[in-house]
């Protein structure tokens, strides 16, 4: 398949499966209002291309490597591995990029691979991370992209529980639930418009710049599953972990930690429980399995001084997070002074996380504290520099400071994490404005109008476009 196709198209935006996006940041300073912006007919231009793409290349029946009986289905697998390789850095964007921990990465990576080689599709490439949003997830993008949030697994308290979260992702891929449901939601067509319904509904934070791209990637991170996917998935998942020697209880601990967390504290379960229903039924349905086929003898482990190893420093940040989780929320209450005193509390506590400081640094420039906000972006960088957010904020600070050439650079490299967003295009057409580098300009606003027809920014880059014209006819 052509990896233009999805590449070049012109995304939407979104947020995540459980992402901790639901915590609302109200960013509307003057220059955020212009960043605003969404483009639902892109959107559904987008899916019925899309459709239109898998209908004609990807027709036909294949083997579900699970049942072994043939499937009708519309994505084929190196299609599945293409969105999967694209959209999964844009979902991990969107949820708070990366947790910056070598030893934490590698630890889940390595359970996850040990149960992905156990698996009915052992010879996918999978990848799994540890995604920096507080909300309780995990997620799996087609291809054996999988996820697991922060907030989940700091939840946790063994390995066979961590085993028992990702065998169930693994169970979604290689059952093909999540190819089917892709298939499913996007030829509803429906779902984009449900979705946008539901984003406007959500104020989700920053969804002012990941109002396009970040959308189909989080479509992949909200499938919604069947309850009948749920129990197949768990029961792939039981499958995979007894054939390591975990102790298949750490299953039911999982289920019980996603209920409990459910019930105290809702907002963070939110998008795991919009695409895996856990129900009553569910939890019987798995001590049922367990006591039939699971493993729970002494031979088996929880393997729990492995993981208090691999995880320690989640018990190190996380009371810095709880103020961190603070800050945001103030932030969404506009209450942006007190928020400043929340990050920096957190900042106090453990000094080297870069969402800190990004969105200290964005507080910051709410208020016209260029200089502070200048520091701590700067900071942020140097700890994370691939978090697509703290590029964006550099570059806006950049821009009201002014430093043009210094938020070229930084709108540039944001375009690389995540290409094609209006708002980063059309700032990048000011900075080449400011810079008297009219061409370039001009080719800019010229971009964001092929990337979107309405909306802000194509009004602006439409407004700027006259304006560079009625100049030049002037000289
Ligand atoms: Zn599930």
């Amino acid at each position: 398949m052509t990896r233009t196709i999805i590449i070049s198209s012109p995304q939407t935006r979104s947020i995540g499966c459980g992402l901790d996006l639901a915590i609302q940041a109200e960013r509307k300073s003057r220059l955020f209002r212009w960043i605003c912006q969404s483009n639902e007919t892109i959107c559904r231009a987008l899916v019925i291309y899309f459709c239109m793409f898998i209908f004609l290349f990807a027709t036909g029946c294949a083997v579900n490597p699970v049942t072994g009986k043939k499937q009708f289905t519309l994505i084929s697998e190196p299609q599945e591995i293409a969105i999967g390789e694209e959209q999964y850095p844009i979902a991990t964007q969107v949820s708070g990029g990366l947790l910056q921990d070598k030893a934490l990465q590698a630890y889940v990576n390595n359970v996850g691979q040990k149960l992905a080689k156990t698996s009915h599709r052992p010879d996918l490439k999978y990848e799994f991370n540890v995604v920096n949003s507080s909300a309780v997830n995990a997620y799996a993008l087609p291809g054996g992209k999988i996820s697991i949030t922060r907030g989940l697994l700091s939840r946790m308290e063994n390995e066979a529980q961590l085993a028992g979260v990702l065998g169930h992702e693994i169970g979604h891929v290689t059952a093909r639930h999540v190819s089917n449901a892709l298939t499913r939601q996007l030829t509803a067509q429906l779902a984009l418009a449900t979705f946008s319904a539901y984003l406007e509904a959500k104020e989700i934070k920053h969804r002012e710049y990941y109002s396009f791209a970040g959308l189909m990637a989080t479509q992949l991170t909200l499938l919604k599953f069947s309850r009948d996917q749920e129990s197949q998935s768990d029961e792939l998942g039981i499958e995979y972990m007894s054939k390591l020697g975990y102790n298949t209880e750490g299953f039911v601990q999982m289920l019980g930690i996603l209920q409990s967390a459910a019930s105290r504290e809702p907002s963070k379960v939110e998008g795991w429980l919009s695409s895996h229903p856990l129900t009553k039924n569910r939890i019987n349905g798995a001590r049922t399995r367990i006591a039939q086929r699971g493993a729970t003898g002494s031979n088996t482990t929880f393997n729990m001084e492995e993981f208090q190893r691999g995880t320690q420093i989640l018990q190190k940040i996380a009371p810095a997070y709880q103020h961190y989780d603070q800050a945001e929320k103030l932030m969404a209450k506009k209450n942006t002074q007190q928020a400043i005193v929340e990050y920096r509390k957190a900042i106090d506590l453990t000094s080297d996380q870069a969402l800190f400081y990004s969105d200290l640094a964005f507080a910051y420039f709410k208020i016209n504290n260029l200089r502070e906000a200048r520091v701590n972006i700067d900071r942020a960088l140097q700890l994370y520099p691939g978090l697509f957010q703290s590029r964006f904020y550099s570059g806006l600070i950049a821009l009201q400071t002014p430093d043009y050439s210094r938020a070229l650079t930084d709108f540039g490299r944001a375009d690389k994490l995540i290409p094609n967003q209006p708002s980063v295009i059309f700032y990048q057409g000011m900075c080449y404005e400011k810079l008297t580098n009219k061409d370039m300009a001009v080719k800019k606003y010229q971009q964001v109008l092929k990337l979107t027809s309405e909306g802000e920014y194509a009004q602006k880059a439409q407004e700027r476009l006259t304006a560079l014209e009625a100049a030049n006819a002037a000289q």
